[in-house]
């Protein structure tokens, strides 16, 4: 388990399922993509859109592309691309 990440901000949340302990797996909420208010992500940062996430069950940080906004040109030169820490 990682630490908690020092900008993690219960005030800075999203909403995107997690990719490596499922948690939201069933949920009804989750399941309609409303704000659950069991399930979410802290949202560390962002680089345009694609988001800098961290789950407060698994503790797991990963990269989220919301397809919001910004041009995603560049995002994985400047990442690594997803799934790498
Ligand atoms: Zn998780
Ligand atoms: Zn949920």
């Amino acid at each position: 388990m990682l630490p908690l990440d020092p900008q993690a901000d219960i005030g800075r949340r999203a909403w995107v399922r997690c990719p490596h302990c499922d948690d939201s797996d069933g949920c009804a909420t989750c399941e309609e993509r409303r704000t659950c208010s069991a399930h979410w992500r802290y949202l560390l940062s962002n680089t345009g859109s694609l988001l800098h996430l961290q789950c407060p069950s698994c503790t797991a940080i990963w990269d989220h592309e919301s397809g919001f906004g910004a041009t995603r040109s560049g995002w994985r030169r400047v990442t690594g691309g997803p799934g790498r820490a």
